[in-house]
């Protein structure tokens, strides 16, 4: 079929939106990509008109032509009758990978190495941080799938904390990342969004819940869940963080939620995010189909080779949950207690994964694997609450 397309490019150089302050996780004031190529493979990278025209403009002449084969267009219906809109090209993947046909042999990015970060697509320069704006103020969130952003978030043992930038950082990456942000700040109780004042102190009294160090993170998630699920439209002031006098349902519940799911799911899942793995070589722990097993037989392996690890573990773990409470929403406007209670599901699936990797290595979860059980559970989780239609692409494949 024959298609003809009416392009009208967008205007170039579109000054950047300002942004008086811009938070973010401190350790990811150090985010710096690994070059190793872990997002760009896997999928078809989606394009918009702009950044394909943009990248189009940077390649040198003898390159151009290849840039307009394998090419898909993503349509979507107009407002008027019969009318298609341009939502995204999409560039064919290269090889069994489906990796990026400007991909490097050693894992870097040739468009960028070449012709510098002004000429990548947007979505490759804000990957892995996702920006949310209120006015001026913006916050980025980087993803933990991301194994980079997992290492910085394992760079100390001391309680998380959120910077707050005035002004730019003067690191084009971040500075290009903030003036990409569009996406609305916000939370929601049901269907009501909650005032920033309000959701602010939410998330700043879940923060500081995980700065008691001695406290066991079960004990810290149990005490956000029952804070969480006490929310009700009108009563967002009176958010306090207090451990629930009989924690039985919440253990119930974190159990229910280690168990939810099929071991073959669980371990199909671990080999599609091999590509993210570098902490450890992920062959033995991928050979010879013992995960599996592993994940079915989760209790003991969970006795054995997380629980007695426990105190070790805690600091990255609180760290961890800290980031992601640190924005609830698992999506950009998400229901505050379906995030909460999705972020204990989340640990739940880490603490599965960290059971069934010490069993089948035969050794204590050190913060090294749970590093990559972390990621695992990340990863999962993607695949399993989203429609497949708003999935991010390391998760549809
Ligand atoms: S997943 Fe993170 S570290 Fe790996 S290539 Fe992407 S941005 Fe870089």
């Amino acid at each position: 079929m024959k298609v003809s397309l009416h392009v009208v490019p967008p205007p170039r150089d579109a000054p950047a939106l300002p942004a008086s302050t811009v938070r973010l996780s401190e350790p990811m004031l150090r985010f710096r990509c690994n070059q190793k190529g872990c997002c760009c493979s896997g999928w078809d990278i989606p394009f918009r008109l702009e950044d394909f025209l943009r990248l189009h403009d940077n390649l040198p002449d003898g390159e151009r032509a290849a840039l307009r084969r394998g090419i898909q267009l993503v349509l979507e219906k107009g407002d008027r009758e019969g009318e298609q809109i341009l939502h995204s090209l999409k560039l064919d993947g290269v090889g069994e990978d489906r990796a990026c046909r400007f991909l490097s042999p050693e894992g870097a990015c040739s468009v960028h190495a070449r012709h510098g970060l002004d000429a990548l697509p947007d979505l490759c320069v804000d990957f892995p941080a996702f920006g949310y704006r209120q006015g001026e103020r913006v916050e980025l969130w980087f993803d933990p799938v991301c194994p980079e952003v997992i290492e910085r978030l394992d760079e100390s043992a001391a309680p998380l904390r959120i910077h707050e930038q005035a002004g730019a950082f003067g690191d084009p990456g971040f500075d290009l990342r903030v003036a990409h942000t569009s996406d609305k700040l916000g939370g929601r109780i049901g269907d009501r969004a909650v005032e920033v004042a309000a959701l602010d102190r939410i998330r700043a009294l879940s923060l500081e819940a995980f700065s008691v160090s001695e406290r066991p993170v079960w004990r810290t998630l149990a005490a956000l869940a029952h804070a969480y699920r006490r929310l009700r439209i009108g009563n967002e002031a009176a958010f306090e963080v207090v451990e629930p006098e009989d924690p039985q349902p919440f253990v119930r519940f974190l159990g229910d939620s280690i168990a939810a799911h099929g071991p073959d799911l669980l371990a199909a899942s671990v080999a599609r995010y091999r590509r993210f793995i570098h902490a450890i070589d992920a062959g033995p722990l991928l050979a010879a189909d013992r995960l599996p097993a592993a994940l079915r037989e989760w209790q003991p392996a969970l006795e054995r080779w997380v629980a007695p690890e426990e105190d070790a573990l805690r600091p990255l773990a609180s760290r961890w949950l800290a980031h992601r409470f640190a924005i609830p929403m698992l999506k950009g406007r998400g229901e505050l207690r379906e995030s909460c209670d999705g972020i204990v599901h989340l640990y739940a699936v880490s603490l599965r994964y960290a059971a069934a990797f010490g069993e089948t290595l035969q050794r204590p979860v050190d913060r090294t694997l749970y590093k990559v059980a972390i990621g695992s559970a990340e990863f999962f989780y993607r695949s399993l609450n989203l429609p497949r239609d708003v999935l991010p692409w390391f998760a549809a494949g």
